[in-house]
């Protein structure tokens, strides 16, 4: 084990000392109720520590902390450059406590810390250095309107923060989503009230307190930790002006509807059952290392996993046996050996969710390929082997609905005027991946698929400068780029008559 994960392995007795507290105007409170609850790691199935269980009178508290901090002139009148630079401080002390950071996320969702630092830390540090980027960058335009009725009319527009912002996340990425909505909101101007998944509040307490020693002032970033009772309170309060959402469709749904007490402004970020295309000229050895990532990265619990295999009848049989070898490959067990790139799922609940699909899949008329239980050597936790089913047909519960498990479910294809179709018989539109090495049928499929993201001979590519979000019920809303900067504003146009 690296030094670094060897020495952060004390963290759990560290945080097992007191009850972990919400943010609340930059200061660390139990919730008014003194209610806390446990939060596990799902390598053991062990309560790591208690963590405040935030209610609405909570909710309520946050909200008055972010609509003072508003309005104080330590953040309102905050130059841009300044604004860039404290979310570049930011990323530095997420730089400095990286591998603190990773092993927080690996004890409290079970993802492999190696991987976790790599990817979500590293992440995160570039989706704020990203965002520091912009505050410099993000105005209006003065606009030819002029003249009208003879006079002489200057318009111009300006971006304001949109207010109060909602920030309500799931547990599969914690730091990342989290980080992906902070950042953005911070650079225009907004303050924040996180609310992560009751499975892994950890890194989202951790970052706010990074920003408060980064200078963010108080107020700025609240954090509330607790269950979906919290996120509705914070989508039912008046006093929050927007909720920008990660999670499942069916609380998607939810926040929508109680959005209508004050309209606030709703941005989704919803799930996936993403199509995996493979043509029959494809690089099989590519696709299949790619298709595998896609869909066991993460344990699968990737809102992006391509977890509808569509292959070509003349490779199918190949290019399965290619990604069952690149399962095998896999080492499997708890996240802190540097050595494991494949973790338990994040809760009982996500492992009976996951196991029940099997056996619906199984009665469907599905076949086990490889998988599909907890793995023979690993006794406790919630493991789940990678699975891949085959003979899935497209009516079947495990091609239509969203896993969020390591479940790949095989279709075969041979009639190519089908195939898009049957691609796009979703009721998502999240991602796709295609693969070809015909590079007219590559753009044909990609401008014919229903989806947010379409990755030709490649998957899950993300970046901070490209958009990222859903089609149909995979949600509303770009997060990255420009796209997440508009999100987090309010446009003003301003008429001034010059004669
Ligand atoms: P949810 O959508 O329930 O949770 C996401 C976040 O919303 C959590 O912070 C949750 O809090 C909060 N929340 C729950 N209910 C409400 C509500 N009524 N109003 C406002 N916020 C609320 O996902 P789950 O964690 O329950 O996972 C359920 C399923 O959703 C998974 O099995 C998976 O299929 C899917 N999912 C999809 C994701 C994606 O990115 N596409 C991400 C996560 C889950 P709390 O954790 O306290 O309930």
């Amino acid at each position: 084990m690296p030094t670094s994960f060897a020495k952060a392995e004390s963290l759990g007795a560290d945080l097992a000392r007191a009850p972990r507290g919400l943010i609340i105007g930059g200061k660390s409170v139990q919730a008014v109720s003194g209610k806390t609850f446990a939060t596990v790691n799902p390598a053991t199935g062990k309560e790591i520590c208690q963590v405040a269980e935030g209610g609405a009178e909570d909710v309520d508290l946050a909200v008055k902390a972010a609509r003072q901090a508003l309005v104080d002139p330590a953040w309102a009148n905050m130059s841009a450059v300044d604004r860039s630079l404290l979310l570049n401080r930011l990323a530095d002390l997420i730089e400095r406590d990286a591998a603190e950071l990773a092993v927080l996320e690996c004890i409290d969702n079970g993802k492999p810390a190696t991987l976790t630092q790599a990817v979500e830390i590293e992440g995160s540090i570039k989706t704020f250095r990203y965002f520091a980027g912009w505050p410099t960058k993000f105005g209006g335009e003065t606009l030819p309107v002029s003249p009208r009725s003879g006079a002489k009319i200057l318009n111009y527009t300006v971006r304001e923060p949109v207010g109060v912002c909602g920030l309500i996340v799931p547990w599969n990425y914690p730091m990342s989503m989290a980080a992906w909505k902070v950042a953005p909101a911070l650079a225009a101007g907004c303050t924040v009230i996180l609310k992560p998944a009751e499975q892994t509040p950890l890194t989202a307490l951790r970052l706010a307190e990074l920003a408060l020693e980064a200078g963010v002032p108080e107020g700025v970033f609240n954090v509330i930790t607790g269950f979906g009772e919290a996120g509705a309170a914070l989508v039912d309060h008046p006093g929050v002006d927007k909720v920008a959402f990660t999670g499942s469709t069916a609380v998607g749904k939810a926040i929508v509807r109680g959005s209508t007490v004050n309209l606030k402004k709703v941005s989704l970020e919803l799930g996936g059952k993403s199509p995996q295309i493979v043509l029959p000229d494809a690089d099989l050895d590519a696709a299949a290392a790619s298709i595998a990532a896609g869909i066991f990265f993460n344990q699968g619990q990737t809102c992006t996993a391509g977890s509808r295999l569509y292959a070509h009848s003349s490779i199918h049989d190949d290019l399965l046996a290619r990604i069952a070898d690149q399962a095998a490959q896999l080492t499997i067990g708890n996240g802190l050996d540097p050595s494991v790139n494949f973790g338990p799922l994040v809760s009982q609940e996500q492992w009976d969710q996951v196991s029940s699909y099997v056996e619906i899949g199984k009665n469907e008329g599905a076949d086990i390929m490889i998988g599909g239980g907890r793995p023979a050597d690993l006794s406790e936790g919630y493991f789940f082997q990678p699975t891949i089913m085959t003979n899935a047909g497209c009516d079947m519960r495990i091609v239509r609905e969203e896993i969020f498990g390591p479940v790949l479910s095989a279709l075969s294809w041979d009639d190519a005027d089908d195939l898009v179709a049957q691609a796009n018989d979703s009721d998502f539109g999240l991602s796709a991946g295609i693969w070809t090495n015909d590079i007219k049928q590559g753009h044909r499929l990609a401008s014919q698929v229903k989806a947010g993201t379409v990755w030709v001979n490649c998957f899950n590519l993300v970046d901070n400068a490209t958009p990222f979000g859903g089609f149909k019920q995979s949600g509303w809303g770009r997060e990255h780029g420009r796209q997440a900067m508009e999100l987090y504003s309010e446009i003003k146009s301003v008429w001034v008559n010059l004669s």
